[in-house]
């Protein structure tokens, strides 16, 4: 049995990815936002884990035939973002946007173009970032108002994206802009195409801000940015389905990234409530706080189940958008009330910058917004249900009209 267990790529990068020592994940925790990103992603590559965010076909990890080899494995992702994010968000966030920031690339680029920077990505050589929302475009991708216009085989790109993760930090930005059409209304969706814009291309410039957790992100503008048409993804037009394709690969592992965080939060509360004594007994010994924990881990168990059936339904190349928008909306509303939980089983130590259940609160709260909201997933199911009926649970089918 052993030798076929170490023949499993996945199974050798999760003990990879298993081994971050206490001292490592404080010292992350306690650099600045820059060099704690920087430090993340060495730690990354140095165990050759960025090679799971790309494809084998350009550079990345052979997956042992969990996915097609021009195709990123979403069980691996979610498997290695559920321990990562365990131990530090850092190191999460480092690991998903070289591959959110270069899919599109690897789907659309020309051959050169990828043979050229995916390697690189996959070695954590070159960092990626991914551009899509605008101060008037979150949501409602139709209204990006970034507009890229022809200039001989360049195109001149003007515009604005904002809540860029690795703005500043990243090599290149996949970005979605107007090639046609205006923002807005039923074809704003249309004219929209995508380009890979190296970092430091003249009239590119970044402004950064902080969000509640540490994360490298900021706003990026483009006053003129000239970019050859050999660095545009894909069709012309075809930008929005592509980066939609990106999203629908990658959604996935923010929930496995909400599960690693509420696991942690489980055994932080187990710990604090078997060893802190009040009214002279152990924490653990009240009712009220047992059916806590028991709670706790119900939602976490039913969410790392619905997110393990999302990515292999994705990996087996099944039709997954109900699958994945559940595991979405649900682990990351569940992975914040069991962080909530958490702290507050912690009493006023659950509040005391430093504590590893405060960080996790703020850690967690990014994930039901970013990637599609909780309300974006809600409106994804109740279509698909309104339209096609219930699923049939473990079967995924639409359930048997009921008689009358
Ligand atoms: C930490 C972080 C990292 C991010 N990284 C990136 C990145 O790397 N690249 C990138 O492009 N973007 C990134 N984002 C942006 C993120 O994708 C957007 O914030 C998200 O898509 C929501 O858009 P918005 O903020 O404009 O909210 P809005 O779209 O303005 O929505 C505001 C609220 O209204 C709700 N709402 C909107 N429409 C409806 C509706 N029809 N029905 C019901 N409710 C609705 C939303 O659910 C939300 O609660 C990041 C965001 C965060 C917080």
């Amino acid at each position: 049995m052993e030798p076929q267990r170490k023949q499993d790529p996945l199974a050798r990068a999760m003990v990879r990815a298993h081994r971050v020592d206490a001292g490592f994940e404080a010292e992350l925790a306690s650099l600045g936002e820059d060099e704690a990103a920087r430090t993340a992603l060495a730690w990354l590559a140095e165990r050759d884990l960025c090679a799971w965010a790309v494809p084998a076909a350009w550079g990345g990890a052979e997956t042992g035939g969990l996915c097609a080899a021009d195709d990123v494995s979403v069980r691996a992702l979610s498997d290695l973002r559920m321990q990562l994010a365990y131990s530090s968000g850092m190191l999460d966030v480092m690991l998903v946007m070289q591959g959110l920031g270069s899919y599109s690339l690897a789907r659309g680029g020309s051959d050169e173009l990828r043979a050229l920077v995916l390697p690189a990505v996959a070695k954590g050589e070159l960092v990626a970032a991914f551009g899509l929302t605008e101060p008037g475009a979150g949501s409602s991708l139709g209204e990006v108002a970034t507009r890229a216009e022809r200039d001989g085989d360049d195109w001149l790109l003007t515009g604005t994206k904002t809540f860029i993760s690795n703005a500043g930090l990243a090599d290149f930005y996949t970005v979605l802009v107007r090639t046609s059409g205006s923002p807005g209304g039923r074809d704003g969706g249309d004219g929209l195409t995508m380009f890979f814009v190296p970092g430091d291309a003249a009239g590119l410039e970044v402004e950064r801000f902080e969000v509640l957790a540490p994360h490298p992100i900021g706003t990026v503008t483009f006053d003129g940015v000239r970019v050859p048409d050999a660095q545009r993804l894909g069709e012309l037009g075809g930008g929005l389905s592509l980066a939609l394709g990106t999203l629908a690969r990658f959604r996935t592992s923010v929930a496995a990234a909400a599960c690693g965080f509420a696991r942690r939060a489980l055994v932080e509360s187990r710990a604090h409530l078997l060893r802190r004594e009040q009214f002279g007994k152990p924490l653990a010994a009240n009712q009220a706080l047992r059916f806590d924990l028991a709670e706790m881990e119900t939602q976490l168990v039913a969410a790392e189940l619905l997110t393990r059936r999302a990515a292999k339904r994705l990996d087996k190349g099944h039709e997954a958008a109900r699958d994945v928008a559940r595991a979405k909306l649900f682990a990351t509303e569940a992975a914040s009330w069991i962080a909530d939980r958490a702290l507050q089983h912690h009493g006023g130590l659950g509040v005391k910058r430093g504590e590893v259940v405060e960080r996790l609160y703020r850690d967690v709260r990014a994930l039901r917004i970013y990637e599609g909201t909780s309300e974006v997933q809600k409106l994804i199911l109740a279509k698909a249900l309104l339209s096609d009926g219930p699923d049939r649970g473990s079967a995924g089918q639409k359930s048997a009209p009921r008689p009358h």
